[in-house]
């Protein structure tokens, strides 16, 4: 099965044109995970060295960021078999969300399962495909074949060659007492480019579920005040628990469409806009189903963000944007806008990755240069 199946043909088409002979590689390493998956340890709490014999007693190889102070990561193991081999087993069907899982290392959870060849066995050795036939991994069965397609709960496989191996660390006690935050590199660089101060008046508009609100939070060592807005009340709810979780108190929740941000009349110093986006940057893709007709819609319903925050923010203020998307319409062309609405670009305290598509200022970090996600940062300045 090719990589290319996993893309719709418009969207090749468009990752052609703007990427060139660079768009395959691309779309190859967007189906894998991180080659390196990052923690951002939480500095409320703890110090990196500190984190790491924490981490290494935890039995894990965790390894310092060279980039960021608070970086740590962990190296991928995969791929353990390539896109066509065949281990001809009985067949497990599950979802597209638990097969991303498999893909990833975990285990296979019985409300994942779409279907189960017959006759299927508990203790049998099955392999394990997503809806469209992909091989994410093999292992035992631990329900007979009906079991595992009824079941609500409970392990249906327990995998012992996922396609990919990621470290799983919710369940350590490191993770319960807070001491990190899972986060890629990219997002990390966010919160340094916003130069946080403890006298800003900052807000974050599309904020939950926090993660660099409290990248925020840790660089003004829980002073000052973030104002975090988000409008999923779901999202804001986990996001609670998260602050709670990391020991941040600096922040006020507000449940609100940040369109309307204008509307609270508030003049911020710093506002920090992770925008809703197409996320096609997001790695690992089974299958995307993005197409350059919702990257046009996407990057227009942007701009109401775009605008809100620059009647918000004061003169002189800083506006940093951020999506974890390679389109251009959502990225340079939005900071085409914001220039034309009278902002100025601004040079990044950290700068890892490339230069924009025809705009040097802007930093994009690419899934085959960087081995990261497919991120996009721009700061700008109102004039
Ligand atoms: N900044 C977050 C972080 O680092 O953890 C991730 C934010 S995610 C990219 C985008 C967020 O925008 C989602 O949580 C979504 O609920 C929120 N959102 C979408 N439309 C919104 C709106 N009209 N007003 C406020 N938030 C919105």
């Amino acid at each position: 099965m090719s990589y290319l199946e996993a893309f719709p043909q418009e969207l090749q088409e468009y990752y052609r044109k703007l990427f060139g002979s660079e768009a395959d590689i691309i779309m190859q390493k967007l189906r894998e995970p991180v080659e390196k998956y990052y923690i951002r340890v939480n500095t409320l709490k703890i110090s990196r060295d500190k984190l790491i014999e924490e981490l290494k007693k935890e039995g894990l190889k965790p390894k310092r960021s060279p980039y960021l102070e608070e970086g740590i990561y962990f190296e991928r193991e995969g791929p353990n078999f390539s896109d066509d081999y065949n281990p001809k087993l009985p067949k497990v069907i599950v979802n597209k969300f638990a097969a991303e899982s498999v893909y990833q290392g975990a285990q296979l959870y019985a409300p994942g399962v779409l279907n189960a060849d017959k006759g299927i066995r508990e203790g049998e050795e099955v392999e394990i495909r997503d809806p469209r036939g992909l091989l994410v991994g093999i292992g035992i069965a631990r329900m007979d074949y009906k079991e595992m397609i009824l079941a609500k709960r409970g392990i249906a496989v327990e995998v012992t060659l996922p396609k990919f191996k990621l470290p799983s660390l919710s369940e350590l006690k490191s993770y319960e007492k807070g001491y990190f935050y899972a986060q890629s590199l990219p997002s990390m660089v966010v919160a340094h480019v916003l130069e946080p101060e403890e006298s800003d008046v900052i807000i974050d508009m599309t904020a939950a579920p926090g993660g660099k609100t409290s990248h925020i939070a840790q660089l003004l060592q829980n002073r000052g005040e973030i104002i975090a807005i988000d409008k999923s009340r779901n999202r804001l709810k986990k996001m609670e628990e998260e602050l709670k979780r990391l020991g941040v108190k600096n922040v006020k929740l507000i449940h609100m469409d940040s369109r309307k941000l204008p509307e609270l009349g508030i003049e911020a110093d710093k506002i920090l806009l992770d925008a809703p986006c197409t996320a096609l940057g997001i790695r690992p893709k089974l299958w995307e189903t993005r197409t350059p007709k919702d990257i046009v819609a996407t990057a227009r319903y942007q701009r109401h963000f775009i605008s809100a925050a620059i009647r918000t923010l004061r003169k002189g203020g800083v506006l940093v944007y951020s999506t974890c998307t390679l389109s251009y319409e959502e990225n340079e062309e939005n900071v085409k806008y914001m220039i034309s609405k009278g902002l100025k670009l601004e040079r990044q305290s950290i700068f890892i990755a490339s230069h924009g598509i025809g705009i040097h200022e802007v930093q994009r970090f690419y899934p085959h240069k960087h081995l990261t996600q497919g991120f996009f940062i721009a700061k700008l300045r109102k004039a």
